[in-house]
């Protein structure tokens, strides 16, 4: 099939359109596209992706915003009977609409950066909707994250998305790749979802003590988390109340978050 020729990029829309056939390849190669499989597709563009999805026969949804490229892609794919397309912002789509279809949805986009980091965080939270999500972002945000205590990108973000996926780093992909060439280095990463999320419970308080360690996280956590948490509660969830937030993992917040629910009530 004949490629949907590259248009004027609408920059507002994070329009960078991959050119890169191996990188097309190793993206693809992440997700294994099956023709039994629900796959979803964040803003196809100019179909870079797409087109080797739809060779599949796996069932294809894709989801952009832009009316003109969404005309295209409808007249391209029309004789296609296993893709669907919604012209829709995906910021304002129904997820959960989608699950009468598959409640194990792949997902796949290259993502636009000015909405990466919250589409992201709302769609890990739709854990129930999907089995797998493969996305290309800035690479500085895919650093955070998949980043691990102690680590520079460590922070907020990566935290409060690792406790509700699996998130690992893949590669990385040249501003050259692109149509136009964007002014960061971009990463490809994967998420799995946790099947066993503990304690739902203790969610707003974890969020909470997150949020305050990271606001001054050059402070002990003594200190930065003294107008929530007394010192020895920290300490009876043993954590050292001189360590920082950095130093936590994800596994010790919770900890903590489960005894200052113990001692706070809700
Ligand atoms: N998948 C194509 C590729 O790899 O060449 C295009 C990727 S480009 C980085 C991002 C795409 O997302 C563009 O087609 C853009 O129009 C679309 N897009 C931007 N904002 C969107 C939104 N809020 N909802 C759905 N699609 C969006």
């Amino acid at each position: 099939m004949k490629r949907l020729a590259i248009p004027r990029a609408k920059k507002r829309l994070g329009q960078n359109f991959l050119i890169d056939d191996y990188v097309v390849a190793q993206i693809i190669q992440l997700i294994k596209p099956q023709h039994t499989d629900h796959i979803i597709e964040i803003g196809p563009g100019t179909g870079a992706l797409t087109d080797l999805l739809v060779r599949t026969k796996a069932e294809i949804t894709a989801i952009e915003v832009d009316r003109d490229l969404a005309r295209n892609l409808l007249e391209h794919y029309a004789n296609i009977a296993t893709f669907k397309l919604h012209n829709s912002d995906i910021m304002n789509f129904d997820l959960g609409s989608l699950r009468e279809q598959s409640t194990e949805w792949k997902i796949i986009g290259n993502l636009p950066y000015n909405i990466a980091t919250p589409l992201i965080m709302n769609l890990v939270t739709h854990g129930s909707l999907w089995s797998e999500m493969i996305f290309m972002l800035q690479k500085e945000v895919a650093l955070r994250l998949t980043a691990k205590a102690g680590a520079r990108s460590y922070g907020r973000l990566s935290i409060m998305a690792q406790r509700q996926a699996h998130i690992s780093y893949k590669f990385e992909v040249n501003a050259a790749s692109f149509s136009p060439q964007p002014k960061v280095q971009s990463a490809v990463i994967r998420f799995q979802p946790i099947d066993d999320k503990k304690n739902p419970e203790i969610d707003v308080y974890f969020e909470k003590i997150v949020r305050l360690a990271f606001a001054t996280r050059r402070k002990t956590l003594a200190n930065s988390l003294k107008s929530l948490i007394p010192t020895d509660v920290i300490k009876h969830a043993e954590i050292d109340p001189k360590s920082r937030a950095e130093n936590l993992t994800i596994a010790e917040y919770e900890r903590l978050a489960l005894k200052t629910l113990e001692v706070l009530g809700h």
